[in-house]
């Protein structure tokens, strides 16, 4: 089990993972020999002998909260998780600049939250699925390129935190697919009849139940975090341990 640990003197982080004790291999430094050697590493003990005397707490991650800048496959990316320590609650950034560095956790005093930047119909999506659908009496480019206009319009008057999301469609954390509304989708059928005419009208309005769910009709809303840092309040740290003071005595001595 992973147990995340902050010197509560210096605000590091450590995540103490089953990994941490595994030795590494490095290669040997004369290349003809073709061996490895094999370097003892004990990560959390180079933790506890940096932060020696100082006082350490165990975190819980507050679940649910993990959020990620890029896609989950990405090795190179910044991602944002909540903790507590029972009393006050904490912001921890993991991160790494390059995909050989370890990830390393930063604690952050405060909190984040997300912000809708953009909505954006699937423009390309929708043109092509339209022209494959309606081969016997195809639509011309005006009629689907007013039908675009008309669903870029209910794009930008959507309130996005009232529409269903369906974030399986996405593998991008940031990126949320969200479902039309159905006030917004009695508006769009209703212009629909000012642009499809005779029997494009109800091939219009079937094609707009088939995609509306889960197809290209979904709107897709890009989101970034937002970090809100406080000042930390003041910090009570106990005094150093007795047998220091005994030490110090006994140099004086
Ligand atoms: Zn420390």
């Amino acid at each position: 089990m992973n147990q995340l640990i902050r010197c509560i003197n210096c605000d590091d982080l450590f995540l103490r993972t089953p990994f941490d004790q595994f030795p590494e291999y490095e290669a040997c430094t004369d290349p003809s020999s073709g061996i490895f050697q094999t370097l003892d590493r004990d990560d959390f003990q180079d933790f506890l002998r940096s932060h020696h005397g100082h006082q350490l707490e165990y975190l819980k991650v507050i679940g649910d909260s993990f959020i990620s800048e890029k896609a989950y496959f990405e090795p190179v990316k910044t991602s944002y998780f909540r903790v507590t320590n029972g009393k006050e609650r904490f912001v921890v950034k993991r991160f790494r600049e390059r995909i050989e560095e370890p990830l390393k956790y930063q604690l952050i005093y405060g909190d984040y939250s997300l912000k809708c930047t953009r909505i954006e119909i699937q423009a390309e999506a929708i043109a092509r699925q339209l022209e494959a659908e309606f081969k016997t009496s195809p639509l011309t480019q005006a009629e689907i390129s007013d039908f675009l206009d008309l669903y870029r319009h209910i794009a930008k008057t959507v309130d996005i935190d009232n529409l269903e999301r369906i974030p399986e469609e996405s593998p991008h954390p940031l990126e949320v697919y969200h479902k039309l509304d159905d006030v917004s989708l009695v508006f769009l059928l209703r212009n629909c009849r000012n642009i499809f005419k005779g029997q494009k009208y109800p091939a219009i309005d079937d094609f707009i139940n088939r995609e509306k769910e889960d197809g290209v009709l979904l709107l897709k809303a890009t989101y970034k975090v937002q970090l809100r840092e406080m000042a930390p309040l003041k910090k009570r740290i106990p005094a150093p341990p007795v047998r220091l003071e005994k030490k110090e005595l006994a140099e004086k001595e």
